[in-house]
């Protein structure tokens, strides 16, 4: 990655032709206390994955599957924001790339004209409740036609390519991606979530909208207030009820 402008993160890279999955190598590599911002990079994942054992499509030579190594010195419960510091640093970087401004949808899908081209996975190693380390998977779509797409994804993911008409540098967007995390990253060390969220909200599609959000126990329907400070999805429903959701599926609805 010639004129990589960071300090730390994507300085030490480990880069493989194919991977099962690039999360899997990071998780090796960080029981071994690899350097901090350690990036795995593959140019294809034989099974990319995504949230709750689901599979993220990783085909050769056309997309970004990365998987990042961090060390904050955080609590347990306060690694969701990682997911959103890191959506909030690859919408900067497709702007910055495309001049297209994508959307997040909460709490780890990145979505233009409605169609996911980037999704975010955050795993722990921690020891009692103390985090060792922090993997956050990104899966970018770059430069697949529309017909390169399976059938179960034609209507629901979309790349660069497709939405911006013309090839994006894959080596280019991943140095500014690591430009705009690291500049988020160490403005969450000194300052905590509060300058990310305002930034994330800024770029949120769900906030203000009636959405359905399926946790594993219930669905909840209402209108989306916004984040806590520890990046909790705040709902409110039809009776005034305030609800905090931590994980689920979030359906958007329009009203
Ligand atoms: P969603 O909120 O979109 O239902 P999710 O956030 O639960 O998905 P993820 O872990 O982000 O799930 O990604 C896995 C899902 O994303 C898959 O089940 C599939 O529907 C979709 N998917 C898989 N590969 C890709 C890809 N390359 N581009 C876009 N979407 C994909």
């Amino acid at each position: 990655l010639l004129g990589l402008t960071t300090s730390f993160i994507g300085k030490n890279i480990h880069y493989e032709e194919s991977v099962e999955s690039t999360q899997k190598i990071a998780h090796l590599l960080a029981s071994k206390n690899v350097p901090e911002g350690t990036v795995v990079i593959a140019e294809e994942q034989i099974s990319g994955k995504g949230r709750m054992s689901r599979k993220w499509y990783s085909p050769k030579y056309t997309g970004i599957w990365m998987s990042l190594i961090l060390r904050p010195n955080i609590p347990l419960t306060k690694a969701p924001q990682l997911t959103l510091l890191t959506a909030v640093a690859i919408v900067q970087a497709m702007e910055e790339m495309t001049g297209l401004t994508p959307e997040i949808k909460w709490p780890n899908d990145i979505l233009m004209n409605g169609k996911k081209i980037s999704g975010i996975l955050t795993e722990l190693q921690a020891e009692a409740d103390r985090i060792h380390s922090i993997i956050i998977g990104m899966g970018i779509n770059v430069n697949q036609k529309k017909e390169d797409f399976p059938p179960e994804l034609q209507g629901i993911a979309s790349s660069l390519l497709v939405e911006k008409g013309e090839p994006i540098s894959r080596a280019n967007l991943i140095k500014s991606i690591f430009k705009h995390f690291e500049k988020l990253y160490l403005l969450y060390l000194d300052q905590g979530f509060f300058p990310i969220k305002l930034l994330w909200e800024g770029y949120a599609v769900s906030i203000g909208k009636i959405i359905k959000a399926r946790t594993l126990t219930s669905t909840i329907e209402g209108r989306a207030l916004g984040i806590t400070d520890d990046g909790v999805l705040v709902l409110e429903d039809s009776n005034g009820v305030i609800h905090h959701i931590y994980s689920a599926d979030i359906e958007l609805r329009t009203g």
